[in-house]
């Protein structure tokens, strides 16, 4: 079953794909329907949901496809949860991953380690053309490390301790990420759905 990424964060869909690889569900990323000229959505929901949800529905309508979508980020407890759904636009419009990890240091410098709780969230939406979406939720809880750690992953990797490992997701690499995090979470849910949408299908 094909299975539209609606998604141009190539570090996502990366890991998506390689969540999903020997599955029974082929991956089509958002660059091959170059020609039909998809927009550029707009992520400007107050929640992970709303935005998960609007970029699968509008390009699973576009596609005709069958469409799973990602918002996701970091909730920092001491900061009231930002930089939450704004994570990928934390210190400004067109910020690096660098510039965000500055000031996420810069925001904790005072905090003790006990309170530099966090968590990353993965809200996926699987959406239908017929306009039916299904939404599903991965969390992953962690601290705020005080220095850049590690040089694996993408964003703000090299900052989140996963205290289980004492390690930073960026120290941890790809392979134990994958399997225990926020995205690694919310996609064993939505292949449930997949699974139950392609049993339907089977009749
Ligand atoms: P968006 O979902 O594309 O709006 O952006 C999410 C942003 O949250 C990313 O650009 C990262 O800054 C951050 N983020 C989400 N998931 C991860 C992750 O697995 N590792 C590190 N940063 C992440």
């Amino acid at each position: 079953m094909d299975v539209v990424i609606a998604s141009t964060n190539r570090n996502k869909v990366e890991e998506i794909s390689q969540m999903l690889k020997g599955s029974k569900f082929k991956i089509i990323s958002l660059l091959d329907f170059k020609d039909k000229n998809l927009p550029e959505i707009e992520e400007d929901g107050l929640t992970f949901e709303e935005n998960a949800r609007k970029k699968a529905l509008i390009i699973a309508k576009l596609t005709g496809r069958l469409t799973l979508a990602d918002d996701s980020g970091l909730m920092v407890d001491t900061l009231n949860g930002r930089p939450g759904v704004h994570s990928a636009r934390y210190s400004g419009k067109d910020a690096t991953p660098e510039e965000n990890n500055r000031k996420l240091l810069e925001e904790l410098k005072d905090v003790p380690t006990k309170k530099r709780t966090a968590r990353f969230v993965c809200v996926i939406a699987v959406a239908r053309p017929s306009g039916k979406v299904s939404v599903v939720e991965g969390l992953c809880e962690g601290l705020i490390a005080k220095e850049i750690r590690g040089a694996d992953g993408f964003g703000y990797d090299p900052l989140f301790i996963v205290p289980e490992y004492d390690k930073t997701f960026a120290e941890l690499g790809s392979a134990v990420k994958n399997k225990i995090s926020h995205r690694a979470i919310a996609i064993q849910k939505a292949v449930e759905i997949l699974t139950g949408l392609s049993e339907q299908e089977k009749g």
